[in-house]
């Protein structure tokens, strides 16, 4: 049987992946400094441990066997959506380096033979509107928007030097947007497709919903199930360097309000307020991944549709007000 640890397994996408690589009959520890907030791990093990912590790294990776795992995913970060990035940058730049300085360096050296590091396309600059797509390689000159942007571009230089030196197959995806059940949907953390869901939710049918800035600001979304799936052919194919993972379906701020609203059945408006919008534009290509046999199975509708209702069963289960 197959061995794998999931770092940051009780978070969004990383309770996901352990779902699907224990459908595909794997071992699977989990590690993360809590456990996940919707839904009960489903991994074989769980260990509740703050990855900044060398010592803690060594644990999370120490096998009764005395064997390395076959294969980690690192996907534990200080993370939120566009407020949480602005707001935390000391945050962010401190504890996500210490986890992964620390975790690359004890898994290299202790012989894993495969490991995955979710980087993000806050790695490139930011685009303006129209600009045509740009590939992996525009990632420098660099130049990333946020400092978020900046921990990450690190993290994957030096999983790729430690790569180099100790023979440890290195696979690195840069994520869009990702979004679906399970995911943080009020508090400060949570991103667009969710914040919106609570928004709409909460909302009158007619009535106007607050988002940040004009919405034009074009984005790119990929649903949950899309992103774990090509996580796992990303981690089992040849494809040396960053990948991004997203799909083509770049819509603006305002498009995905309403594909919230379809998903309620309402009508609603919106009204701008001042709040930290980040980058104009993305366009960029999925060649790479695409190569490799995957392709995005939900739209965008699709998704929202999944995602709203989870949200709106969440809020119900809070006792709060939906509309
Ligand atoms: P998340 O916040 O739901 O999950 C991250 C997990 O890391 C959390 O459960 C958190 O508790 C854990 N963590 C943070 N600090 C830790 C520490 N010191 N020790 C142990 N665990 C710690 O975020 P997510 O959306 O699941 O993102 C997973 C990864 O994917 C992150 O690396 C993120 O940067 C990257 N990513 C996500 C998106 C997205 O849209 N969700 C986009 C681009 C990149």
């Amino acid at each position: 049987m197959k061995t794998a640890l999931v770092c940051g397994a009780g978070g969004f996408i990383g309770s996901h992946l352990v779902r699907f690589l224990r459908e595909k009959g794997y071992w699977v520890r989990g590690v993360d400094r809590k456990l996940p907030e919707f839904s009960p791990t489903e991994a074989d093990d769980f260990l509740v441990l703050d990855l900044r912590e060398r010592e803690n790294c060594e644990k999370a990776l120490a096998l009764d066997s005395g064997k390395p795992f076959d294969e980690v995913y690192q996907l534990a970060a200080d993370m939120g959506g566009m407020g949480f990035i602005k707001n935390a940058e000391c945050e962010i730049m401190h504890n996500s380096i210490l986890i992964n300085v620390n975790m690359i360096s004890e898994a290299a050296k202790i012989g894993v033979k495969r490991y995955f590091f979710s980087s993000s396309v806050c790695v490139y600059r930011d685009m303006k509107h129209g600009e045509p797509m740009i590939d992996e390689t525009a990632a420098y000159p660099a130049l990333p928007d946020n400092e978020y942007g900046w921990e990450k571009l690190y993290s994957e230089r030096m999983l790729q030097a430690f790569s180099r030196k100790y023979g440890m197959i290195a696979r690195i995806a840069r994520f869009q947007n990702c979004y679906g059940p399970d995911s943080s949907y009020e508090g400060g953390r949570e991103k667009a497709p969710a914040a919106l869901s609570r928004k709409v939710a909460l909302t009158e049918d007619g009535g106007d919903v607050e988002i940040w800035g004009d919405g034009l600001a074009v984005r790119n979304f990929i649903y949950i199930e899309d992103l774990v799936r090509a996580v796992y052919m990303l981690m089992h194919s040849d494809l040396e360097g960053a990948v991004n993972i997203g799909t083509l379906e770049n819509v603006t701020v305002r498009q995905l309000l309403q594909y919230t609203a379809e998903a309620a059945g309402k009508t609603v408006g919106f009204k701008s307020v001042d709040g930290p919008v980040g980058v104009a534009s993305r366009n960029f290509a999925i060649d790479r991944i695409t190569s490799i046999g995957w392709q995005p199975e939900y739209s965008l509708r699709e998704g929202m549709k999944k995602t709203y209702a989870w949200v709106r069963e969440q809020l119900i289960k809070n006792g709060q007000e939906v509309k």
